[in-house]
């Protein structure tokens, strides 16, 4: 699947850049055109990969290239503001080869928290094709005003998508490292799974096509019918020059066992899928209820059987009750077999519920505060019998 990628804000141009990287490294060509758009100079000169003349600074009248700081609606507001900046740069990239657009944002700050849902509704507004958004949720210990703005922005961002995906950070911090370095291990696994599932369906000249091959089309079918959706990834090592995996090597020959090998095939596929479905998922939620799911299976096409992809959709179907669940494989010249599933439509999903909660608390906090800094500075001020007249 092609798509235009757009990264608002730091860590959606931070994300959209790694894509790139990807995209390099396997040769998937999911990135049809590379877009960063933020309100701070120095994010979008930290980028590596996404061309200068596709970095757009916006809100320049207002913040001066030093950013919105943690104020989501000033980040709404400048987007909506400087939208043509935005539009001029999509100008330039050949829509017509893209199948979707991709905002990518993280929802806790400010520039891609406000503007990614902005951005959204224009491109919508102009455009026949779909377009998705990926929101990233800041961890519970980042506090209450990133998990403010993060549950306003995730609200409006569903609303103005065709599908939002989310990424969870809460759920993939892990301790003992720093912040930089854990985002950049995070970013990896974003683009990993997100890249595996895009790229199912681009197959490149040359490469096999697959036995039943995930197209563009089933992907962007998955996503129809709007919501919030997560994606499960499991993945297991292979043995790139053994054809039939390791039973081939012990048997000798590499044919007299293929009954063996089938079946070793199928029990990979089958309980990677599960791995995968049962594992961490990008926004953690209870699988049951979701509305339409699409499995992948990429890796070697030696390693990939039509039964195991069967016995992984069946299985699925019958944990999430979903009777629309799609699969295939993607064949990938890479030492492991790694099963992608994306959840569409996923409507039981605790941590959004916990997030509203702590937003609404850190809400009404900052009011009280507010108001109480506004009686004592009153309190300061004014002199106890009112005996004192301002000069103006
Ligand atoms: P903005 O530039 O004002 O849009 O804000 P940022 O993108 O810097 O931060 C918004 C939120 O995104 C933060 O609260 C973090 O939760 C998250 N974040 C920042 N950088 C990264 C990153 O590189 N990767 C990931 N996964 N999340 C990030």
């Amino acid at each position: 699947m092609k798509l235009a990628m757009i990264g608002f804000g730091q860590a959606g141009g931070k994300i959209v850049d790694r894509f790139l990287d990807y995209d390099d490294r396997t040769g998937s060509g999911i990135v049809r055109a590379a877009i960063a758009v933020n309100s701070a100079k120095a994010d979008l000169m930290g980028l590596e990969n996404i061309p200068q003349e596709n970095r757009v600074l916006i809100g320049q009248a207002r913040v001066k290239g030093h950013g919105v700081g943690a104020d989501n609606e000033l980040g709404a507001e400048v987007a909506e503001e400087d939208i043509d900046e935005v539009q001029n740069a999509i100008d330039a990239i050949p829509t017509h080869e893209v199948d979707a657009f991709l905002v990518v944002a993280g929802m806790g700050g400010g520039t891609g928290s406000g503007g990614a849902p902005v951005l959204a509704k224009h491109l919508k507004r102009i455009y026949t094709i779909p377009v998705y958004g990926l929101g990233v949720l800041p961890g519970t210990d980042e506090g209450g005003i990133y998990t403010l703005n993060a549950a306003r922005s995730f609200q409006t961002f569903v609303r103005e998508v065709d599908n939002l995906m989310v990424f969870d950070n809460d759920s993939w911090r892990q301790t003992g490292e720093s912040v930089e370095g854990g985002y950049e291990q995070i970013n990896e696994e974003i683009v990993r799974r997100f890249g595996i599932l895009f790229g199912a369906g681009e197959v490149g000249d040359g490469q096999e096509v697959a036995e039943s091959v995930v197209d563009s089309s089933e992907i962007i079918n998955t996503l129809s019918g709007g919501g919030v959706s997560t994606v499960g990834f499991a993945s297991e090592e292979v043995d790139m020059n053994t054809g039939g995996g390791l039973l081939s090597r012990f048997t000798g020959d590499g044919g007299g066992d293929d009954n063996l090998d089938a079946a070793n095939t199928t029990n990979r596929i089958t309980s990677l899928v599960r791995k995968a479905a049962l594992g961490r998922l990008t926004l953690p939620c209870e699988i049951e209820g979701t509305e339409r799911a699409l499995l992948v299976l990429a890796g070697p096409s030696e390693y990939l059987n039509r039964k195991g992809i069967e016995r992984g959709r069946k299985w699925l179907e019958e944990e999430t009750g979903s009777m629309e669940v799609r699969g295939g494989d993607y064949p990938r010249e890479e030492p492991e077999v790694a099963a992608a599933i994306l959840l569409s439509g996923v409507t039981n999903v605790p941590r959004i519920k916990r997030l509203q909660q702590v937003a609404i608390e850190a809400q009404d906090n900052i009011d009280d505060i507010q108001q109480e800094s506004e009686e004592n500075l009153e309190e300061l001020v004014e002199d106890d019998e009112d005996e004192l007249e301002p000069l103006f």
